[in-house]
């Protein structure tokens, strides 16, 4: 089956064309990326998925397998069953509001689906990554926020508002004191994202223009930096050790720009979990993502396709 997916962030904006085999496999057959014009407002942002959208759908000739449905995977707090995004932050202004699915419904004359693209991204690597074959997964991505999705039976745990995966938003004494981008203090995202690590490498006196440059610091021996981005790891593991308690995933699957890298925030993720963990779930495997960067397209798709068949169904 072949499926329109799209990936809209706050820098860029993708489409593609996503194959969806029987059998489970998924294939991008094409696909196309401009920046998101998130400084022109949400009509222009909207505009511009559509127009790549409909590049790739114009662009195919003639004698391809039809498009079935849209997949939209969006930044920002999405209420799955109207398609509308209800929140978002200011990498997006104006974004709330924005119904995603009738803006693709009328201008394909498709069925289209909309999810926050943390949940797709969960979906995709839960169906085509390090969580195929297994009953349930919790994709935990560390990069510039804390972000996460529990996928059950296939299935994505979107919450009542679409809000359910906020991993960052867990309060963690590590982070006593420290303000968080959500305006609360104490929560592990201001002390452990990204931004965060920076921010307390600067806190501690260190000197770095960002994360990656503390990364290469501790690789290459520093203590601040080690020290700093150890804190960091085994605050993120304790929470996922209280996840892993309150939830239990068969695996949690590692992804974002500090899972890329590896030690010492990776052993010090483990220690934290060990910290936290019950007995009972403390073996629980913690593995990397390996959908790439396109799950969250294949994870669009992939919802797109299910509410499709859900549909004819009924
Ligand atoms: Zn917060």
């Amino acid at each position: 089956m072949n499926l329109l997916a799209l990936d809209l962030g706050g820098t860029k904006t993708t489409a593609a064309l996503v194959e969806l085999s029987p059998a489970g496999d998924a294939r991008i057959l094409q696909r196309v990326t401009s920046p998101t014009p998130a400084r022109e407002g949400a009509a222009r942002v909207l505009e511009n998925a559509l127009e790549l959208a409909t590049s790739l759908a114009d662009g195919r000739g003639r004698g391809h397998e039809p498009i079935r449905a849209v997949g939209v995977a969006s930044a920002g707090v999405v209420d799955v069953h109207r398609g509308v995004v209800t929140h978002a932050t200011d990498a997006l202004p104006g974004w709330p509001g924005t119904d995603l699915v009738s803006a693709f419904s009328t201008r394909f004359g498709l069925p289209a689906v909309a999810l926050n693209d943390v949940h797709a991204h969960g979906l995709g690597e839960a169906r085509f990554g390090a969580g195929a074959g297994r009953g349930s997964i919790l994709l935990v991505a560390v990069g510039t926020g804390i972000g996460g999705c529990l996928v059950v039976e296939g299935r994505p745990l979107f919450g009542a508002r679409g809000v359910a995966g906020h991993l960052g938003h867990l309060a963690v004494p590590e982070a006593d004191g420290v303000t968080c981008s959500c305006g609360r203090t104490g929560h592990l995202e201001g002390l452990a994202s990204g931004p965060g690590i920076h921010a307390l490498y600067l806190r501690r006196g260190g000197r770095a223009a960002d994360t990656r440059e503390i990364a290469q610091r501790a690789a290459s021996g520093e203590e601040l930096a080690t020290a700093v981005l150890r804190e960091c790891g085994v605050a993120t593991g304790r929470v996922l050790g209280g996840l892993m308690n309150a939830i239990d995933p068969e695996v949690v699957v590692l992804t974002g720009g500090l899972s890329q890298i590896g030690e010492p925030w990776l052993g010090a993720v483990r220690e934290g979990i060990t910290h936290d963990a019950m007995d009972a779930v403390a073996g629980t495997p913690v593995l990397p993502a390996h959908a790439g960067v396109e799950a969250a397209l294949l994870g669009a798709a992939a919802f797109a396709q299910d509410e499709l068949t859900r549909g004819e169904e009924v």
